[in-house]
């Protein structure tokens, strides 16, 4: 996808609006559209970019260094108990719009939002292969 087609492109460049919380020089953070919460906010960096895999550490490190004060600011305006974190990478992982953003959803206490969470049985054998294969990924 071109940055010309990108709905978060758009937005960075300001030729589609959005109510804008933070400005940087490499990210912006912005009122969800759709939000399930109120003051549920988007992170987004100004590059464009389908997966934060393909992120420099530098790049990431940058925008997500703002979630710390981001999430008070947001927990502040809505008076929320808390707040969830979420970033969906990949369509398998929940990702509708290809430019890379980060959820910040406040929660209140028995609100009703939630995640589908049913931990699985470790087996041994695996869990050590995966942690092998990990950590060369990691170059260990
Ligand atoms: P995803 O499922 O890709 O992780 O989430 C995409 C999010 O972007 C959704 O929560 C959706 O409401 C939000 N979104 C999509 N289009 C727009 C838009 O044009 N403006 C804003 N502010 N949010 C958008
Ligand atoms: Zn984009």
């Amino acid at each position: 996808m071109s940055a010309g087609e990108c709905i978060f492109c758009r937005i960075v460049s300001g030729e589609i609006p959005a109510r804008r919380v933070l400005e940087t020089d490499n990210c912006i953070a912005f009122l969800d559209v759709s939000p399930l919460a109120p003051g549920h906010c988007l992170l987004v960096p100004k590059g464009h970019f389908d997966s934060l895999a393909q992120m420099s550490a530098e790049v990431a490190g940058s925008m997500l260094s703002y979630l710390p004060a981001l999430g008070k600011a947001i927990v502040a305006a809505t008076q929320a108990d808390g707040f969830n974190v979420l970033l969906n990478d990949g369509k398998a992982a929940g990702q509708v719009v290809p430019h890379v953003h980060v959820h910040v959803i406040p929660r209140k206490e028995g609100d009703g939002l939630g995640y589908r969470w049913h931990p699985q049985a470790l087996d041994d054998a695996a869990a050590d292969a995966l942690r092998r294969s990990i950590e060369a990924g990691l170059g260990g």
